[in-house]
């Protein structure tokens, strides 16, 4: 069997999907691995590294692409890659399946197996694979710190002899993964935080991170949408949430957003007069904006000022951290292939629901329910 290790090539990508280190357990399964020179480069790992660990290193993507039978990526292969894969081939990665599965149908069609570490279900045996918690990890942090940099003031209070400094007020805004980083990082810093979430759950995570949760009364609807996600909101209890946020938005120096609902667009939680409401030099993060953002006024991965307030809108954080950001994704990834890869052969039992759960097609087919509905409503509108 042989592994392929492509160098990612989506505009500002800088992760790889596995490190010489991660090689160790493949090539003692005697499984060959082919990598594509420059892959690990930024992420800290040299093609002399990954020699050194056993593999072949080559400039040669097309026969990579054309070899492989097994291809951990961090990205979805681009349709040209995809046309050139093995029949038969196994691809996992960050394969959007739920924002974009037509851009899947090239490599669907190959056939290849496709496993989507968006889908790994979140249950006790499955969270050593959780990609999407290791990156929203990384993104929590590297916001905090991104706003730390831009805003005209301190995170911590300080009493010096000229004078008292009062702490930075941070507003964390869904506490989830990435949330709860934000606001760990923000208090390391000595900032004074609040958060809101509408899972009634992360209350008490925010307050044992010694920040004040901020309560919205959202008339006893259901807010879980199961697997530890939000369900979506009706607008009138979304309006209530808005309602809050705009008062707090008011008083707060640095703003990070991070409210998603799997396979949907962002809420739009932030108003204009949201931002409006906050002081020049203050900083807002949207952390939603690969799904169109928390605020109204995000322009994806662009950076604005609107009076006075820097508004960003970052794409990719974790590529701004490439070696730890593949050191945990690689992690992830090698122990989703400790469920398909057994004394090195392909094994796929598509009883394992951590396997029929990430599963996007096996064989030309769609496995996971959901992105074979959203798959046929896009066939059937195409
Ligand atoms: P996410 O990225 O989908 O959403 C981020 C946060 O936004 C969530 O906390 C969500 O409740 C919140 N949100 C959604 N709509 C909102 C709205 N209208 N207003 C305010 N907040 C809104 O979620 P995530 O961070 O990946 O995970 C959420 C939770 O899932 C975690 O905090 C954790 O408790 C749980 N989780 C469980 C496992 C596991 O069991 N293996 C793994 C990871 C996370």
């Amino acid at each position: 069997m042989l592994v392929g290790i492509l160098h990612e090539s989506a505009p500002g990508e800088t992760r790889v999907a596995l490190l010489p280190e991660s090689l160790k357990s493949l090539v003692a399964q005697g499984i060959a691995v082919t990598v594509e020179s420059g892959a690990g480069r930024v992420a800290g790992a040299s093609d002399q590294a990954y020699i050194d660990a056993g593999a072949i290193v080559t400039s040669d993507r097309a026969s990579i692409l054309a070899s492989a039978d097994l291809l951990p990526l961090v990205n979805a292969p681009s349709p040209s890659d995809q046309s050139s894969l093995k029949p038969g081939a196994v691809v996992i990665g960050f394969l959007k399946p739920l924002d974009a599965p037509q851009a899947l149908t090239a490599a669907i069609a190959r056939p290849v197996t496709l496993f989507s570490m968006e889908l790994v279900p979140r249950i006790s045996r499955a969270q050593s694979m959780d990609a999407l918690s290791s990156m929203a990890t990384i993104a929590g942090y590297k916001a905090i710190i991104a706003a730390a940099d831009r805003l005209p003031r301190l995170f911590p209070m300080l009493m010096t002899a000229a004078g008292t400094i009062p702490p930075a007020r941070v507003f964390v805004i869904g506490a989830g993964v990435a949330g709860l980083r934000a606001i760990a990082t923000a208090r390391r810093l000595g900032a004074v935080v609040e958060a809101y979430d509408v899972r009634a759950a992360a209350g008490e995570q925010v307050r044992s991170l010694g920040a004040k949760f901020l309560d919205v009364d959202l008339g006893g609807i259901s807010t879980e949408g199961g697997g530890g996600y939000a369900a979506e909101l009706t607008e009138e209890a979304l309006d209530r949430g808005r309602d809050l946020i705009t008062r707090t938005a008011a008083h707060s120096d640095v703003i990070v957003t991070t409210a998603q609902v799997p396979g949907r667009p962002a809420p739009r939680l932030i108003r204009r007069a949201a931002v409006e409401a906050m002081r020049p030099g203050c900083v807002l993060v949207d952390l939603a904006a690969p799904a169109g953002g928390n605020c109204e006024l995000t322009q994806p991965g662009v950076e604005q000022t609107l009076n006075g307030v820097t508004l960003l809108a970052p794409l990719n954080l974790p590529a701004e951290v490439p070696v730890h950001a593949s050191q945990l994704y690689a992690r992830n990834i090698l122990n989703f292939l400790a469920l398909i890869v057994k004394k090195g052969e392909l094994t796929i039992d598509l009883a394992d629901e951590v396997l029929a759960g990430a599963c996007v097609s096996h064989n030309g087919n769609p496995v996971n329910p959901r992105v074979a509905k959203l798959l046929e409503a896009a066939t059937t509108t195409s």
